[in-house]
């Protein structure tokens, strides 16, 4: 459990200080945050998991965990990091992280996709397709705005 809390923690370590270098305040926005942070660390653990290739798969035991998080109501946001995960190919979960990326300091909290993917996140385990609503709210509310 420790590695993941700890990979976890580091990727709000960094979304905050990207978010500092670009001189913006760090609006944490718990349910889409979480959501991505989780996303990350299963990113991140694959990788690890080719790399040290350790006796037990790291990698399974944290999507498990994650994914069980969708069952428990106050954590369904970091759950949904788990069906980002299993839902996205590789290159669209690159694309998406880099998208929050380049988002962060730049979410409007007022904007209604923001609000309604903040309200619906909570109950996507448990309404049907609400999870690939989900999904598509966060795709946009992520997309990069021309400049
Ligand atoms: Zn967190």
């Amino acid at each position: 459990m420790v590695y993941t809390t700890a990979i976890h923690e580091l990727f709000h370590a960094f979304f905050h200080s990207v978010t500092e270098k670009n001189k913006k305040s760090y609006n944490y926005i718990f349910q889409i945050e979480e959501s991505m942070t989780e996303l990350s660390t299963l990113v991140c653990l694959q990788e690890i998991q080719k790399i040290i290739k350790p006796s037990f798969d790291v990698f399974d035991f944290a999507i498990d965990t994650i994914r069980n998080k969708q069952n428990i109501l106050p954590l369904a946001p970091y759950g949904f990091g788990a069906f980002l995960y299993d839902k996205l190919d590789k290159n669209e979960r690159y694309e998406l992280i880099n998208n929050y990326v380049k988002k962060l300091g730049n979410i409007d909290e007022n904007d209604d996709k923001v609000k309604e993917y903040k309200e619906k996140v909570w109950l996507s385990y448990f309404v049907s397709d609400n999870q690939e609503h989900c999904l598509e709210l966060l795709k946009e509310i992520l997309k990069p705005t021309a400049k």
